[in-house]
């Protein structure tokens, strides 16, 4: 069911704490950790810890945690001490999601160009 641990996801398992991420923030509703294929000086990932496929999926379902996830993604560009940064969801395959539980990626810390690859 949506919102519930799923077995088969590598970040619920980071979540459960069975797979180790290097974790910068945690909240009641988010974790965020360094991604593993960092694409900036600053690459990391904000996640709620309830399961949903994607963003779109978790803003429908649950705005606050939604809302929760935008807001450590600032917090963490402010850690950073970035001038300036990106927030990415990717949302389907073809925008090159790969992991199927909702997350924000956070980059910073170099030149960005628009528009996206
Ligand atoms: P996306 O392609 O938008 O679904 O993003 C998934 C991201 O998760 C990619 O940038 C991967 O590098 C990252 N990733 C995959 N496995 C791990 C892991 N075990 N720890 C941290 N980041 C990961
Ligand atoms: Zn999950």
């Amino acid at each position: 069911m949506a919102g519930e641990a799923q077995d088969d996801c590598l970040f619920c398992k980071i979540v459960g704490g069975h797979i180790p991420a290097t974790i910068v923030r945690e909240t009641e509703t988010t974790v965020a950790f360094r991604d593993i294929n960092p694409q900036a000086p600053t690459h990391v990932l904000v996640i709620p810890r309830v399961h949903y496929a994607n963003a779109a999926d978790l803003a429908a379902a649950e705005p606050a945690i939604a809302a929760d996830v935008l807001r450590e993604a600032k917090a963490v560009a402010d850690d950073e001490k970035l001038d300036s940064h990106r927030v990415i969801f990717n949302t389907g395959a073809g925008a090159g999601q790969t992991v199927f539980h909702a997350h924000a990626h956070v980059l910073g810390g170099r030149g960005m160009h628009w528009p996206p690859g």
